[in-house]
């Protein structure tokens, strides 16, 4: 196995060692690894099939001397999952999520924390610092543990108490500072050139850069499977396929780095096509701390700090960028990737809408990334049919307060068994937990989809009673049987289409007051826009029901 370092500034070449962290012809601490592709482009594609599917699969590709296996805990090779449902929901055929929250301890930093910690092994490394704003802490503890390497974390006193124990419980001496994350990071950095100790460098840190770009490669390797091999790419080489987008949450940024870099590599060796097939990365910040967004949207090439991050997303206030922010520009301007923000309430809502509709409950930082494609797909910028993978960076940490309100749990305290003869008191407990009673809404629509859409965004957004009939006749009866608080009424339908169910629902006095929005496919005629007027309290076009529009709507409405 061999590698060197090339510093991206001078170019200049060394041997890698962990502690030497600038580049001993310029200073610079912006280097990256590099490898023999031409030899490894012959060899690889023959060995994987033989290996586990885990990051260590392209160990050639990576900073380290040999595998070792006392340090493995199956880090990587995490699923990518078809998103049916949020593909439904924003028309979007091909959505997948790819599942960090499989990893070992349940957030892509794994990936980073595998790499670095088994190079420090490798140079003899024993005791080191790193600042976090959470799971690379976790990550790096995990890890630490099985390496015999003592890790002092620095972070934030934001850092939900949970993550802090688990920290504390793999051992690490946690240090937790009341501040922005910046200024934890250069307390830790005091604290590393005090004590001579290994410091982690964030997005610099070269290992850290090649455990995040094994994504990519997993990527590739799943999507080939799934689609199978890209024509396109050159046929000695495996063909395997890229999305058109990559989605990710970033804070420094090292995500996206050490993605692109994966892809580039591949397109080096022509394991994928030869151009345009590097996918546009979408790079998605919290609105409170969103240095990077500000400066893309400005067109600039250097982002200014954002000094008091504004976020409850804790995991991505990095509210200075850096270099890394230039870095990803040009690699982004290359590629069609952009940068965007979400707010807070965004990614809540998001998270709830990923934990309903696919069963993943993921952190708010990842949330966000969801987000992030939510508000990209409602632009038209990302397209029906593009192949998009959404990094699900971590799991579900305590943000529950936040996300859920007070009353997501019905409480059932049992009578004790002198009160009552036990049988009792638990029927008349259950009896109570039954629900209250929902809001009511009927959908009229003749396209099981559209009704299948529509109840699924109710769904997932809160709790209604759901009543559906697919033509004009049956909706009428079912209106004047339910009297629900809100109808969603379509207008095409066979039998008796949406203005006849109007004209005779507001004919009748039982059933003139209940709300409509009607829902159409098709732009009205000023006539048939005539014919609503005042009979109706919205009018959405067909794949606007994602928009808050429609939520604030139906909330509004029913209220
Ligand atoms: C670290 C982290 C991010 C941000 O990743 P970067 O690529 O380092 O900016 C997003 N989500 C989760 C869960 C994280 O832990
Ligand atoms: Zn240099």
């Amino acid at each position: 196995m061999s590698f060197s370092v090339r510093c991206m500034d001078c170019g200049h070449l060394t041997a890698y060692h962990p502690n030497e962290i600038n580049c001993p012809q310029c200073n610079s601490q912006w280097r990256e690894a590099i490898y023999d592709y031409t030899e490894i482009a012959k060899a690889l594609p023959g060995v994987l099939a033989g290996r586990s599917f885990d990051l260590w699969r392209y160990q050639e590709l990576l900073p380290i001397a040999r595998v070792q296996p006392a340090l493995r805990m199956g880090e990587g090779g995490t699923p990518l999952i078809r998103a049916t449902n949020i593909g439904t929901m924003l028309g979007c055929n091909n959505i997948f999520i790819k599942d960090e929250r499989q990893g070992p301890s349940a957030s892509f930093k794994d990936r980073q924390a595998a790499v670095t910690i088994a190079a420090l092994k490798e140079a003899g490394i024993t005791e080191m610092v790193a600042a976090s704003t959470g799971n690379v802490a976790i990550a790096y503890s995990a890890y630490a543990a099985r390496a015999g390497i003592k890790l002092w974390a620095f972070v934030t006193s934001l850092v939900p108490a949970v993550k802090m124990r688990e920290i504390a419980l793999y051992g690490s001496q946690v240090v937790k500072v009341t501040g922005s994350y910046d200024q934890v990071k250069k307390i830790a950095a005091d604290f590393a050139s005090q004590r001579g100790l290994y410091l982690d460098m964030g997005a610099r840190t070269i290992t850290s850069v090649e455990g995040m770009k094994t994504i990519a490669y997993e990527i590739a390797e799943q999507l080939t499977l799934e689609f199978g091999r890209d024509r396109l790419a050159p046929a000695q080489g495996p063909g395997w396929r890229t999305p058109d987008w990559y989605v990710q949450a970033i804070s420094g940024g090292l995500g996206p780095i050490g993605v692109t870099k994966g892809f580039l590599e591949m397109r080096q060796m022509g394991f994928i096509g030869a151009s345009g097939t590097i996918p546009a990365i979408a790079c998605i910040q919290a609105d409170g701390c969103a240095p990077m967004v500000h400066a893309w949207k400005q067109n600039l090439d250097d982002a200014s700090p954002v000094v008091n991050p504004k976020t409850h997303i804790e995991t991505l206030a990095t509210g200075t960028p850096g270099r890394a922010y230039k870095i990803l520009r040009k690699k982004m301007l290359e590629a069609n990737g952009l940068f965007e923000s979400v707010t807070d309430e965004e990614a809540f809502r998001a998270m709830h809408v990923l934990a309903k509709m696919e069963g993943i409950s993921a952190e708010p930082a990842s949330a966000a990334a969801f987000a992030g494609l939510f508000k990209l797909a409602h632009a038209g910028i990302i397209k029906p049919d593009d192949v998009v993978v959404v990094n699900c960076t971590g799991h579900t940490m305590p943000a529950e307060p936040l996300v859920l309100g007070s009353s997501w749990a019905r409480n059932v305290v049992l009578p004790s068994q002198e009160e009552s003869p036990q049988e009792e008191g638990l029927l008349a407990a259950l009896s109570r937990i039954a629900p209250d009673r929902f809001p009511r809404i009927a959908i009229v629509d003749d396209t099981a989809d559209a009704r299948r859409l529509i109840r699924r965004i109710l769904q997932s957004q809160g709790e209604y009673t759901l009543f559906e009939a697919s033509n004009g006749r049956e909706g009428l009866e079912l209106i004047q049987r339910e009297h629900p608080d809100l109808l969603i009424l379509d207008l095409m339908m066979p039998e008796m289409d949406g203005f006849a169910v109007l004209d005779a629902l507001k004919a009748d006095p039982e059933t003139a007051q209940i709300p409509v929005i009607v829902s159409t496919a098709k732009e009205l005629t000023p006539g048939e826009k005539g014919r609503l007027q005042g009979q109706i309290h919205a009018l959405m076009q067909k794949g606007d029901f994602m928009s808050d529009e429609f939520l604030e709507e139906v909330k509004s409405l029913i209220r």
